[in-house]
């Protein structure tokens, strides 16, 4: 006989090595049908009869959020293997049984494998398999797929289930009379599958009230017991979610024994995520490790860093080259343009190191968990969860290490959409545009004007964010499993290696990406586009560029060259746009260049300018890091266009509204 087994399970339980195991190399790869998700097969035999065995994606659950939930429930619906091997990661084993429920009520045989058996044994876990089995009414091996262990009595319980499969039913059922109420609702509807539907149903999947042809009086008697069920109209698919949690919680604390009793975590637990206290501890924490990176220690550690560069490496290579002979246009290159480039932005190198030490240790300690747990509702309005939200935070420093610590988030989705929207918090090198202009043109009230700026970015963050999320990003699933690991001294060793990866990364990208970018802003403002050497930056071809795209910027209010000019040099880096208007109004900066914005601007273009500064592409080496980050300069660009397209249509805006008084 053949038969079919399908193997599920969360990502990283395993899956593909028991399926190594089991298959051999007898495997064929290749995709399933219409999406790039690999599909794993392959077969094995116990005794006369072979079993194809087909290594489904790995997903947390059956809701059809994501490509792979759809593909592991469309499989499992339709194709109806004679069983499922259930793997589960011993070690997370709440994660895990959250899926077991859900797959125990597709009424096909199965079989849970706990994997990771090696591990619990090290870590002196006592899991009660035997006791577990009774309470789920499935069969359970332990196995370490990746030792080898347990294999055979896998196999044997795989031979047993293909002669007299059955499909397991757990006590959890008992306690959620809505289910009863349901079933007996659809009864005359469906024969099978009863479970599964009302699961369908809480988790407001609509698609199955005209799968099963309900009519509209049945749909009524279901909406009222879906809401007797969770008390009121209200979110059902998290009072199900709650329902099994606790459920599993409860199995869990009666068939597992843990050694590490974690009596410190829980009262750790108890003051850091009170109700009251969770929000001014998370605060206070943050701010403090802000007031060390962007406060006084911070700066002064750059400022060291950005003397040593000048005084010691730009001062000593000019020198050098000079002695050697060089021609004046080389040592402006070396000098301005490399080690100038490259150096403005290697200074960040101690902020930078000093942010991912403060992440690291709040991610090695367990508390970043708590911070994502405690920002969860906040963030999920704008379709991001907690765990967005210290990237987003970091954003106000730097956008770089802030796209980079994105890579925390859950899903693809998310991710993107955080690194999308990053770049509208207000980072640190917008500061100094914000000063000049304020102190220019708003003397009397530049404090409610700065302010004004870094809520702007706020708000833009948080309408872009639903803009998104109700288009591009409508898939992503803002309800995220979160465990809440116990709290952990951070290793030192750890620690260290990972700050040298982030310099590394860091230094890597100010190597390539600034080095070519400095070479290539210094030879447009050194040369004429005939290419002679340029007298004045209006004759350079930067301000070539600038004058062509001056009349892009008219409708902001600022549709002058030296506008245009400073913004494309605000690409390198923020700091940067005031630079260049520094040189560009032939000023040495200071009270000469105060003096002459307000014959450029009015106060209204003014305001436009500084919007359009704070949201359009963030700088190059942010743009970078997204690119790292994304994966793929399609959709780097798509983001960059984005925010541009944002800072445009909210400074025209701004400009429109500003004129009128
Ligand atoms: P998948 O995502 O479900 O396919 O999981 P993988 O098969 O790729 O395994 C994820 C990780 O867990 C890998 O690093 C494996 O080496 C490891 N792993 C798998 N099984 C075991 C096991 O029984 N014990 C231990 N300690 N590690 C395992
Ligand atoms: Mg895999």
């Amino acid at each position: 006989m053949i038969y079919t087994a399908a193997l599920a399970g969360n990502p990283n339980s395993g899956k593909t090595t028991l399926f190594n195991l089991l298959t051999g190399s007898d495997q064929h790869v290749g995709n399933w049908s219409g999406v790039t998700v690999e599909k794993k097969e392959g077969s094995f035999h116990i005794g006369q009869d072979e079993i194809r065995l087909v290594d489904l994606p790995g997903i947390y659950s059956l809701s059809p959020h994501t490509m792979e939930e759809i593909i592991a429930r469309d499989f499992l619906c339709k194709e109806k293997p004679d069983m499922i091997i259930n793997i589960a990661d011993g070690t997370n084993l709440e994660r895990s049984l959250f899926l077991t429920l859900q797959l125990a009520e597709l009424e096909i045989p199965m079989l849970l494998a706990i994997n990771m058996w090696d591990e619990l044994k090290k870590s002196g876990t006592e899991t009660d398999c035997d006791g577990l089995a009774r309470e789920l009414g499935i069969k359970i091996v332990p196995i370490s797929a990746k030792k080898g262990i347990g294999t055979d009595d896998l196999l044997r319980a795989v031979a047993d289930l293909c002669k007299n499969g059955h499909a397991g039913s757990c006590g959890m059922y008992a306690d959620l009379p809505v289910y009863d109420r349901i079933e007996r609702i659809i009864r005359g509807n469906t024969a099978r599958l009863r479970r599964h539907y009302v699961s369908r149903i809480l988790s407001g999947d609509e698609k199955c009230f005209s799968e099963l042809k309900l009519t509209p009086e049945q749909q009524c008697q279901i909406k009222e017991a879906v809401n007797d069920f969770c008390g009121g109209p209200g979110d059902s698919q998290t009072a199900l979610a709650d329902a099994r949690y606790k459920y599993i919680q409860g199995l869990i604390r009666i068939y597992t024994v843990s050694k590490h009793s974690d009596s410190f975590t829980c009262a750790v637990d108890g003051i850091v995520t009170n109700k009251y206290l969770a929000l001014p501890i998370f605060i206070l924490i943050i701010l403090g490790a802000f007031l060390i990176i962007f406060g006084r220690p911070g700066n002064a550690l750059r400022d060291m860093l950005s003397a040593f560069i000048h005084t010691h490496i730009a001062a000593g290579a000019e020198a050098a080259l000079q002695s050697a002979g060089a021609p004046d246009w080389c040592v402006s290159l070396v000098s301005d343009g490399i080690i100038g480039g490259v150096g403005a932005v290697v200074c960040f190198l101690p902020q930078i190191m000093l942010l991912f030490f403060f992440l690291t240790l709040l991610e090695d300690s367990g508390y970043m968990a708590r911070a994502a747990f405690i920002t969860d509702g906040l963030m999920s309005r704008i379709g991001l969860s907690g765990k967005a939200f210290i990237p987003m935070l970091m954003g106000f420093g730097c956008s770089v290490p802030a796209v980079m610590a994105a890579r925390t988030a859950d899903s693809q989705t998310e991710k993107q959409l955080t690194v999308m929207l990053i770049p509208f918090m207000s980072c640190s090198a917008r500061m100094p545009i914000y000063a000049l202009f304020a102190g220019a043109l708003f003397p009397s009230r530049q404090g409610p004007v700065i302010f004004s700026l870094y809520l702007l970015g706020i708000v833009a963050a948080a309408l872009s964010g639903l803009l998104l999320k109700k288009t591009v990003f409508r898939q992503s699933n803002p309800s995220f499993l979160l465990e809440l690991p116990p709290y952990r001294i951070p290793e030192v060793k750890g620690l260290v290696r990972h700050l040298w990866y982030k310099c590394r990364d860091f230094l890597l990208r100010a190597g390539t990406l600034i080095f070519g970018m400095s070479i290539i802003i210094w030879v447009l403002q050194s040369f004429t586009p005939s290419l002679a050497p340029a007298g004045t930056p209006q004759d350079s071809l930067l301000g070539a560029i600038g004058r062509f795209l001056a009349p892009v910027f008219a409708p902001l209010g600022f549709g002058f060259w030296q506008a245009s000019v400073s913004l494309l040099a605000g690409l390198v880096a923020k700091e940067s746009v005031v630079a260049a208007l520094t040189v560009l109004c032939g000023g040495s900066g200071g009270e000469a260049l105060t003096a002459a914005l307000p014959w450029l601007f009015t106060p209204a273009s003014a305001y436009s300018f500084m919007t359009f500064a704070l949201l359009y592409t963030p700088c190059i080496a942010a743009i970078g890091a997204i690119k790292q980050e994304l994966g793929s300069w399609r959709r780097t660009a798509a983001s960059v266009l984005f925010q541009t397209l944002v800072a445009y249509l909210i400074a025209f805006a701004v400009f429109r509204i500003a004129s009128l008084f």
